[in-house]
């Protein structure tokens, strides 16, 4: 057995405090609360897409983020009739006339992508939804914040698409350094000015993902996306107290007792020291063990493992563990693509026991089961 186990009364618990803190920003000069959009790539942050993005919805979400076309035609597909925006911009034309097609609104981060959504809206006579992107300096989507003029230009003239709204996205909230998103927000402020100077409509403001929503209220402006707040595995401690929802689980297939000088698993880099009792759990790399621990180190580890088999000792204590009846077992070895080993010695566990493995739900197989209790 292996499932993803969600479990509801968290994710609600995460829902409403998303919610409740939400509703302390004032509302704008419309009358309009802090709108929250749901951001549910990769497939719903591993909690499967569809379901995932249902759940949202019968707990009072309606309006989604994706970051790529095959989620946001996914959701459409599954029926979900709900505002959907793409975070990622495209100018080729096949993909835009497909998400114009499902009414996905369309992010505009280039004169390119801005051109052929417009040529697709004259065709069909009609104004095509979009946001615009703007690059506060991430690399990534989005008009550069320097080159205004560009941007205007590319913009102004065309008449068949409707921005509702503008964004930007920040490439270190999470960190303790606010500097970079402070510079990044005034570089969004700077460019929304100049557009309303020239008179181009730039609808619902947002720049916020969780980490900023939760530590810059005063940047929040209409709208904020949010993905790891709902998830609650977030990069740093926060203080709305968010429960970590997700745990992945499986089930002890084999047990047996290995004589010492044994080697466990690829490249040998373990040996027992010991006789030792192990136990075989069916999670590896595939279902994402050892993928994301929160921590970039665990895979430079790793990596140093590969290659030099003599610096293992060293970092014994980055050791990984799971969870068995509650009680913590080492990894022994090489993690392999769909199966560990570890060490139960000692310790009264049988065939058949219960497994947690901490992993980020992102990296998780998305054939394996999603249960939602
Ligand atoms: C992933 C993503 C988010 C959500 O980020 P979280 O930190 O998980 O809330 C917001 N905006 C964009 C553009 C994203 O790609």
């Amino acid at each position: 057995m292996k499932a993803l186990v969600i479990d509801k009364a968290d994710l609600i618990h995460n829902i409403e405090s998303v919610k409740k803190y939400a509703d302390k920003t004032l509302p704008d000069d419309n009358g309009n609360k802090l709108k929250i959009i749901a951001v549910v790539k990769a497939n719903g942050y591993g909690f499967g897409i569809v379901p995932y993005t249902q759940f949202l919805i019968d707990n009072g979400i309606d309006f989604f983020a994706v970051a790529t076309i095959e989620e946001a035609l996914k959701l459409r597909e599954a029926g979900i009739k709900e505002n959907i925006l793409m975070l990622s911009s495209t100018a080729i034309r096949e993909e835009v006339e497909k998400l114009v097609e499902n009414n996905i609104i369309l992010c505009v981060g280039s004169k390119e992508a801005a051109e052929v959504a417009n040529e697709i809206g004259k065709e069909q006579n009609k104004k095509i939804r979009c946001h615009l992107k703007i690059d506060t300096g991430f690399g990534r989507y989005g008009f550069i914040y320097c080159e205004r003029e560009k941007m205007i230009e590319a913009i102004k003239p065309l008449e068949n698409i409707k921005i509702e709204g503008t964004f930007t996205h920040f490439s270190i909230a999470f960190y303790n350094k606010d500097e970079y998103t402070k510079l990044q927000f005034k570089r969004f402020i700077d460019c929304v000015e100049v557009l309303k100077m020239n008179e181009i409509e730039t609808g619902m403001l947002h720049c916020c993902n969780s980490s900023a929503f939760i530590k810059f209220p005063e940047m929040h402006l209409n709208a904020v996306r949010i993905g790891s707040c709902f998830t609650g595995k977030m990069a740093f401690t926060n203080t709305l107290g968010l429960k970590t929802v997700g745990k992945f689980k499986s089930n002890v297939v084999e047990i047996k007792t290995l004589p010492k000088g044994f080697n466990v698993g690829y490249s040998n880099s373990y040996t027992t020291k010991q006789e030792t009792k192990v136990a075989i759990i069916p999670v590896g790399n595939m279902t994402g063990v050892n993928m994301d621990c929160g921590d970039d180190m665990f895979r430079a580890v790793d990596k140093l493992r590969n290659f030099v088999g003599a610096f293992k000792n060293l970092f014994k204590n980055r050791a990984l563990y799971v969870n068995i009846n509650g009680q913590k077992c080492k990894i022994l070895g090489r993690i392999g693509t769909y199966h560990v080993t570890v060490d139960i010695s000692g310790k009264n566990i049988n065939i058949g026991d219960e497994v947690i493995i901490d992993i980020n739900p992102k990296y998780l197989d998305s054939s394996i089961q999603r249960i939602y209790e």
